[in-house]
């Protein structure tokens, strides 16, 4: 991205993730005070599924996050509430593609897993990869995710922009509040909008690249169940709030409800994270594993 001329700050993607809908509304009332923050580009706020929030639910019919692929934003006269109301952002956000209105999307999200300030890149785009390296320095509890997403078949908001992140900050139990990981997440996203001033001046482009680790994602993993569907282990205790840590081969990673380990029978290390997210059982999801590098971003 050469010059970032709209962005957008999303919270109440999920409504019952409510360090974003917070920020959201706290930066309403003082609009310009952020809005100074960059004021090179056009700031946006928005509270992203406002009906799952009003009940504090993760979402009503459907997630929402999980609702802008180009054939779900393309569909006539669809009933679910998230469906509608993503077609609704896409239309004042996107359009989808390489037309877009918006240049940056950050959504502020929340997961019951021990993560951190995750810093998620859908795209190699060198903003935001500059930008999140500065932000692992400045932020000791900041982690850089890289999912690589084939945009027009992705589900996640942010890939309406022409570039995105995602902040997936816990660990906090959904439809609360951490005080602690509040402020932490509204300096991330005040410093994302700082740097991208700097980008605008050219400057942050001056500074010398930084070495960070890159928690690049490898493949998602169930929890072991039966015949009926039913989980039949659980997260390892070894594993628990331990995301980001090396499993080796042969590791213990789910324990049985009779208490035997069942092993992770992959060929190399990996690094687990969401680990027992809340929010992932309905999507048979027990965490994602990642490979680590260490790169110049
Ligand atoms: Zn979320």
């Amino acid at each position: 991205m050469n010059t970032i001329k709209n962005i957008v700050v999303a919270g109440g993607t999920h409504g019952n993730e409510l360090t974003g809908i917070k920020i959201y509304q706290k930066w309403a009332k003082n609009f310009s005070a952020y809005q100074e923050k960059c004021p090179s580009a056009k700031l946006e706020l928005v509270h992203t599924n406002i009906e799952a929030s009003t009940v504090c639910r993760r979402y009503v019919d459907r997630d929402l996050n999980r609702s802008f692929a180009n054939r779900l934003l393309a569909l006539k006269n669809p009933t679910a509430y998230e469906i509608r109301r993503a077609q609704e952002l896409n239309l004042r956000f996107g359009p989808k593609g390489e037309n877009t209105k918006t240049d940056l999307i950050i959504d502020v999200h929340n997961t019951t897993a021990n993560m951190g300030v995750c810093l998620i890149l859908s795209t190699r785009d060198p903003f935001t990869m500059r930008a999140s390296a500065e932000l692992v320095y400045e932020f000791p509890n900041a982690f850089i995710y890289y999912q690589p997403e084939e945009r027009g078949e992705s589900p996640y908001f942010g890939t309406i922009a022409k570039a995105d992140i995602c902040l997936e900050v816990g660990p906090q139990p959904h439809g609360t509040l951490d005080a602690k990981l509040f402020f932490e997440t509204e300096q991330v996203v005040t410093r994302y909008l700082e740097l991208a001033e700097e980008w605008n001046r050219g400057t942050l482009q001056q500074k010398p690249k930084k070495k960070v680790d890159v928690y690049t994602q490898f493949k998602d993993i169930d929890y072991p169940r039966d015949a009926f569907g039913e989980i039949t282990a659980m997260v390892h205790p070894n594993l628990r709030e331990a995301d980001y840590q090396e499993v080796k081969p042969g590791d213990p990673i789910f324990m049985t409800f009779d208490g035997k380990d069942v092993l992770y029978d992959g060929e190399f290390p990996v690094h687990p994270i969401f680990i027992d997210e809340s929010a992932y059982y309905e999507k048979k999801l027990a965490m994602s594993l990642t490979t680590k590098t260490t790169e110049e971003w």
